[in-house]
């Protein structure tokens, strides 16, 4: 079966066909401490973002809004 690593920025997942879960390069990262990406709420495209939006989502924007409301809430 092919790997289930989504591809960060886009829709496709890994193509490497592993008997496993992940193709052994995934699986070593994942050992390693890397997440795989996961699907952006609104396109459905792999990032790594924990607010789980893509860069051309709005992932910067959504993110400094939380760091503004973390500024405010620590005042
Ligand atoms: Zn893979
Ligand atoms: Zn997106």
């Amino acid at each position: 079966m092919p790997c289930h690593w989504l591809i960060k920025g886009s829709k496709e997942y890994c193509t490497k066909s592993t008997k496993k879960e992940y193709c052994g390069m995934h699986a070593y990262a994942i050992r390693k401490g890397a997440k795989p990406p996961s699907l952006c709420i609104k396109c459905g495209n792999g990032t790594n973002s924990k607010t789980q939006l893509c860069i051309p989502c709005g992932q910067n924007k959504e993110q400094s809004k939380l760091w503004r409301e973390k500024q405010i809430t620590a005042m």
